[in-house]
């Protein structure tokens, strides 16, 4: 087969969520032909990152130990839960320093983690704040996870107005993201 191994790596990368065939075959043409090296270290991190980077074991951030250094940040506001849908959102909050309390991820219902979420909550959380985008399932979602933790005298909060519906937190600029969490209203 004419460049076998130059086209299986283009497929590779077409793999990747957002690249298509084209970027794809630009990018190998670039790691093959124009940066080794950048090709050599990609490799590299990428095996490096998949032996030691974890999903914390408390609040299923992106950790490198069994629990992230967010969870065991004692300066950190216990008070306040924040439930994002993604790991990613937590970076955006961190990088920014839009926020102080701790994390929770929930991804999707089928991951959702009942029993983690209700031990994070024991441990002296007072209000939850949910910072995830307007759909109708994470409507639902916010109904049902109010309906578990109905009994633990909790102020349900959700990020303010603004943030149009669909638009995840990874595509909001930041000064709309600290307005909406610093304006954050009863749910
Ligand atoms: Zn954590």
């Amino acid at each position: 087969m004419k460049n076998h191994k130059f086209n299986t790596l283009i497929e590779t990368l077409s793999e990747l969520p957002t690249v298509g065939k084209k970027s794809a075959s630009r990018f190998a043409y670039h790691l093959i032909f124009k940066d080794s090296f950048l090709a050599l270290k990609l490799a590299h991190n990428i095996e490096d990152a998949i032996n030691n980077v974890k999903k914390c074991g408390v609040c299923q951030g992106i950790s490198e130990s069994e629990i992230c250094y967010i969870c065991l940040d004692s300066s950190r506001d216990n008070e306040k839960l924040c439930i994002v849908s993604s790991p990613q959102d937590i970076l955006i909050f961190e990088e920014n320093k839009l926020y102080d309390g701790k994390y929770f991820v929930i991804e999707d219902l089928e991951s959702f983690d009942e029993h983690k979420l209700k031990n994070l909550v024991l441990s002296g959380v007072n209000e939850l704040i949910f910072a995830l985008e307007h759909s109708i399932g994470n409507d639902a979602l916010i109904l049902y996870i109010e309906d578990k933790l109905k009994d633990h005298n909790l102020t349900f909060t959700k990020l303010a107005q603004g943030i149009p519906s669909g638009m995840s937190l990874q595509n909001i600029d930041i000064v709309s993201l600290n307005k909406a969490i610093l304006q954050r209203t009863k749910t």
